[in-house]
């Protein structure tokens, strides 16, 4: 797709302003008892689009915000979202990891949805902006990291099933905990029978609000039996390996690593992009091809399935123990990480904390003492 699909195509950069907290709600906040996603730091950023352009972007201070019901993005669900970290690196720094790549999905998805395109240097400086205000909410300790989430919902008032004219672009953060505060403990998948996460043509590809919406129910009933998460398998012939709740999914079969390929319906994950590079710069054959949960089967009869694993932002790599599909068990009897897996977490993250050198352009610095605001 490109620009001239959508029927929005001004792109402006402009001056944030900044209001900021008259005081912070930081000393409230217990850094050893982060819960995912339910904490929010000071201030978020926002702005508005109207009369055909973005306009009064501003950093204020997090808090409720008033619509009408007969907002847009309820009635048919105009609303794209990404998620990414920052990550504490020395009382100077803190590293954004691949803000450029997280915009461009964005825009992505925006674009699926008829929704307005964002400004990448306007995105970045947003961004940047709300490091520098919020630097104290980017917790320190090894595993955890300020969450952001960047979110654009459609905000007109009309009870019309078309394309809304006005919209509301937000970002706002949280600290989070470790994922892994007690250790790796290898997660349980289960298919579907009966679901599927997306089809081809459809909005599998983008970070869509309504595609969480209609996964819940079929990850309940994997709960419920037991399961972490759905492995979910693709809508025509339910046989090939698509992705994993909200991760993209690798098989290290033999010596080489395995994933779907995108084709539509995955979502294109960062994580995955990283693992792949990294992969492939280790000497590592990477294919990425459909795999069917039969061929899957297979490679676990004949002991060639050495590791699986889930790969996402929330989580960066999450050892998989179990398979579940139609009654029978791929079983890894795994107690924790594989060693490949556990290779590629320790080299993502140390290069997400600045640990490891970035050769790839990754981290995006920011300065924390440095900023033009005030
Ligand atoms: C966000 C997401 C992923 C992972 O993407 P990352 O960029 O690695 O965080 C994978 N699958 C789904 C469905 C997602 O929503």
């Amino acid at each position: 797709m490109n620009k001239q699909d959508t029927p929005f195509q001004s792109l402006n950069t402009m001056k944030i302003s900044i209001k900021k907290a008259v005081q912070s709600r930081i000393s409230n906040l217990d850094f050893n008892n982060l819960d995912f996603g339910r904490i929010f730091s000071d201030h978020m950023f926002e702005m508005k689009y109207h009369d055909g352009k973005w306009q009064s972007a501003e950093i204020l201070p997090y808090g409720p915000i008033t619509f009408e019901p007969s907002m847009m993005a309820l009635h048919y669900g105009q609303a794209v979202f990404e998620g990414m970290k920052a990550y504490y690196v020395d009382q100077n720094t803190i590293n954004l990891f691949r803000p450029k790549d997280h915009h461009a999905r964005f825009n992505n998805s925006a674009k699926r949805l008829c929704m307005p395109e964002t400004d990448e240097l306007l995105f970045i400086e947003a961004l940047e902006e709300l490091m520098k205000l919020d630097h104290e909410w980017v917790p320190k300790k090894k595993g955890q990291a300020l969450y952001i989430r960047p979110v654009m919902i459609a905000t007109e008032e009309y009870l019309a099933a078309k394309v809304s004219q006005e919209y509301r672009f937000f970002i706002i953060t949280s600290p989070v905990g470790a994922y892994y505060s007690e250790g790796f403990n290898p997660v349980k998948l289960t298919t579907s029978d009966q679901y599927v996460r997306a089809v081809k043509g459809g909005t599998g590809e983008a970070k869509a609000a309504g595609n969480y919406g209609g996964s819940f129910l079929p990850a309940l009933k994997a709960q419920q039996n037991g399961y972490t998460q759905v492995l979910w398998l693709d809508a025509n012939e339910h046989k090939y390996i698509e992705e994993v709740g909200t991760m993209n999914i690798f098989f290290l079969i033999g010596d080489t690593l395995v994933t779907p390929e995108l084709g539509g319906t995955v979502l294109p994950g960062i994580t995955r992009r990283s693992v792949i590079t990294l992969a492939k710069e280790w000497g590592i054959n990477v294919e990425e091809r459909r795999i069917s949960i039969d061929e899957l089967f297979e490679t676990h009869h004949n002991g060639s399935l050495n590791e699986i694993f889930g790969a996402g932002t929330a989580a960066v790599i999450a050892p998989v123990g179990l398979i579940h599909h139609q009654g029978q068990n791929i079983n890894l009897d795994m107690e924790k990480i594989g060693p490949f897996a556990k290779r590629m977490y320790d080299a993502i993250t140390g290069i997400q904390y600045g640990k490891i050198e970035d050769t790839h352009g990754w981290t995006h610095p920011v300065n924390i003492k440095e900023s033009v605001y005030y």
